[in-house]
């Protein structure tokens, strides 16, 4: 079967057509500009990707552009849509309601409109890309995969703050945590490479991208992750502020005159190592470059970057009282071999060794401590298109 896998934001579309028995992307690119103007990347197998200024007055437009480039004469890649056996949607935010995916029905389109509020910037545009599928191809069958499924296994330690408890009852304030398909997909893979037993397991993925999390995962299951309420907290991240005191807010807002939205968007857009390197650069390989080149700015946010990874793996094995081995994944995880030996270099007391010639690697799967180190760590590239056409596979 293929199955068509979407990511819809606000103004722009990823997809991917994904075979379900190669498990290789057939087709993938992105919509973006949708409702501005409109830029179409269309990249067929192996093939080049083509990239053309197509007018996308909406998402059904940019939903028409994908079908009508999957099904080209000469580019295409499927002969009719006959062939799409379903579509996966990602969705942001499942609240309490979804602790998996499921098919999309009429009552669960309901129940992801009564999440919005909770991810009013994602859940709105994720409806819009289920609804302007619908249209497209009203026979073919529909799932939800949800960002915050994964880690509905958390226990109430792991999940309450300390705050008032109606802000709970009333609000549902609670820890969600996000980048559940990636968690989800990672630890699986890192049990089976780490040849753990999985109903006996502790492990920890380090989802290290633009957003960042960190997750701890027993016998299978999400016991607590580094995201909240919202992905803004946690680790320190591309542009996000991650982790900081509440009273932050308020200080800024004073001395600086601003409202509390304006302060929101420095602690969402301009904090994190894009901050921190004084708006150098949100990107790893820009800072990695200007810290070989003397940049104290940059080296030190990269520094206080990893510092709060390897603070996360140690609040995470005390969580779950040990650790069998940890993975590093995502852009920066899996590219950035600076970052993971900072980090390595705070876990001696769990007698992880880095192995420093294969942690030059960079996108693969490969085992980064030496194999004498007592916990193992790993890189495991994430594949959250495929997480996702897996979970819609095993649905319809
Ligand atoms: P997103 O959260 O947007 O999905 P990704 O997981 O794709 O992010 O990560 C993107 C980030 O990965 C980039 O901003 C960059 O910091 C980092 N990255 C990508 N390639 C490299 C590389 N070769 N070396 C270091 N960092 C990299």
């Amino acid at each position: 079967m293929k199955v068509l896998v979407i990511n819809c934001g606000s103004s722009s579309l990823k997809y991917q057509l994904i075979d379900s028995v190669t498990e290789a992307a057939v087709a993938s690119g992105i919509c973006e500009r949708v409702g501005i103007d409109g830029r179409f990347t269309y990249k067929p197998g192996d093939g080049e990707k083509i990239i053309t200024d197509v007018e996308m007055k909406d998402h059904s437009a940019a939903i028409q552009c994908v079908l009508d480039a999957l099904i080209h004469e000469s580019y295409g890649v499927i002969k009719s849509l006959q062939e799409i056996g379903a579509v996966g949607h990602r969705v942001v935010h499942g609240g309490e309601k979804f602790a998996s995916s499921v098919v999309i029905t009429d009552e669960v389109v309901k129940a992801i409109e009564e999440c919005n509020e909770l991810a009013p910037l994602h859940n709105p545009a994720n409806l819009i890309g289920i609804d302007a599928c619908k249209k497209a191809l009203s026979e073919v069958p529909m799932v939800a995969v949800f960002d915050t499924a994964f880690h509905q296994t958390m226990t109430e330690e792991a999940y309450m703050y300390g705050l008032p408890v109606k802000y709970y009852e009333e609000y549902k304030i609670r820890r969600y945590g996000f980048h559940g398909t990636s968690h989800s997909f990672v630890s699986k893979r890192l049990v089976e490479v780490a040849g753990l037993d999985l109903n006996d397991s502790k492990v920890i993925v380090c989802h290290l991208g633009n957003g960042s999390s960190v997750s701890a995962v027993k016998n299978g299951k999400s016991v607590d992750t580094s995201m909240g309420l919202t992905p803004l907290e946690g680790l320190i991240m591309g542009t996000r502020s991650g982790d900081l005191d509440p009273a932050i807010i308020e200080f800024i807002a004073k001395k600086e005159d601003k409202t509390i939205s304006e302060v929101m968007n420095v602690l969402n857009k301009e904090s994190g190592v894009y901050g921190m390197s004084n708006r150098l650069s949100s990107d790893f390989r820009d800072l990695d470059k200007a810290s070989n080149e003397g940049d104290v700015y940059a080296k030190r946010a990269v520094k206080v970057f990893s510092y709060h990874v390897a603070k996360y793996i140690g609040s995470y094995v005390a969580a779950m009282n040990g650790v069998d081995a940890i993975a590093f994944t995502a852009g920066v995880g899996e590219n950035d071999h600076v970052v993971r030996a900072q980090t390595i270099s705070y876990l001696g007391y769990l007698g992880i060794q880095l192995n420093p010639e294969n942690n030059k690697a960079r996108g693969k799967e490969i085992m980064i401590s030496t194999p004498d180190s007592k916990v193992k760590a790993y890189i495991i590239p994430t594949n959250e298109e495929l997480a996702i056409a897996r979970e819609t596979v095993a649905l319809v």
